[in-house]
């Protein structure tokens, strides 16, 4: 996957933050992204979290709220380093920036066609720990979306994660499914279906699972239509899909399966009653259906017999 290097990528909607104020070169609160001590107990963290059967590709704060426009609690700087799609080539916390503004491209053109009112989420770049409208969150879980202040949340250290004990081949479109996935809760969130399923509701053919790869599908809609996605000035924002492409995206939904976290990568038993995520056979194929098929009517999970 690769970003046009000419597209720009300045949004404002994507900033960087942890707890208590966000990044700005010099000033308080200035946070190293990707190194240092914080990105160790992050390593540790990440695998506790999935040595406890944890799926890092998670949703906080359950049945969600309106997506009012409720600030972020932290506030934080722009991605100052992030311009154009040659620095999200180079570097994942402009390819998070990169993925949310090419999804924001799509989804205001897709979203209302579904009869959805379309607002773009924000993006929020942390490390180590973040103040969320979903309370504080520290970066054991993951990737996450907080439907409280309508914010897309990834700590980019778990790229590394995802490669190396989750076992995703590394590619970027791994990294950007993440993004997509996230982005798909948005949608939800935005449809109102955040608030209608029963978050107790778990096991493979239950609502918490079906919500779960419906954002996967969404995803794949994303893929879809990735390459005609453009910037503010109308210059497309990604080249083409490849195979190989494809393969890193489903190489990543199959790392974050519940059957394969909690066989493989935890070492314990598989117990389908508790998924909340889905298999990775799940997950792989509705990423498929919907990009194979691009439209938000493919990701009927909930109309499914099966999932
Ligand atoms: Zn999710």
């Amino acid at each position: 996957m690769t970003f046009n290097p000419n597209a720009e990528i300045r949004s404002d909607n994507v900033s960087r933050g942890g707890s208590g104020g966000g990044f700005r070169p010099g000033g308080r609160g200035g946070i190293a992204i990707g190194g240092g001590a914080g990105g160790c107990l992050l390593l540790v963290l990440v695998l506790v979290y999935a040595l406890m059967g944890g799926n890092p590709l998670d949703l906080l704060g359950g049945g969600g709220a309106a997506p009012q426009q409720q600030e972020p609690v932290a506030e934080g700087g722009r991605l100052q380093e992030c311009e154009t799609g040659a620095d999200a080539n180079e570097r994942d916390d402009c390819l998070v920036q990169a993925t949310v503004e090419s999804a924001d491209s799509l989804w205001s053109q897709l979203a209302p066609d579904s009869g959805i009112r379309f607002q773009e989420p924000r993006g929020r770049v942390f490390s180590g720990q973040a103040q969320t409208g979903c309370g504080a969150a520290s970066a054991d879980v993951g990737p996450f979306y907080c439907p409280a202040d309508s914010t897309i949340y990834v700590d980019v250290s778990f790229y590394q994660q995802l490669e190396q004990h989750f076992g995703a081949d590394g590619g970027q479109l791994a990294k950007a499914y993440v993004v997509a996935h996230e982005y798909g809760h948005h949608i939800q969130n935005l449809e109102g279906t955040l608030t209608r399923v029963d978050h107790n509701d778990t096991g493979p053919q239950g609502a918490m699972v079906r919500l779960e790869l419906q954002a996967d599908c969404y995803a794949g809609v994303w893929a879809h239509h990735a390459s005609d996605t453009v910037d503010d000035e109308g210059v497309p924002m990604l080249e083409p899909l490849t195979r190989e492409d494809v393969a890193s995206a489903l190489s990543a939904a199959s790392a974050v399966g519940d059957d394969h976290i909690q066989g493989e990568v935890a070492g314990g038993q598989v117990i389908p009653d508790t998924w909340t995520h889905g298999s990775s056979e799940q997950r792989q194929g509705w990423f498929m259906r919907g990009y194979e098929k691009g439209t938000v009517a493919a990701c009927d999970t909930f109309a499914a017999d099966q999932v």
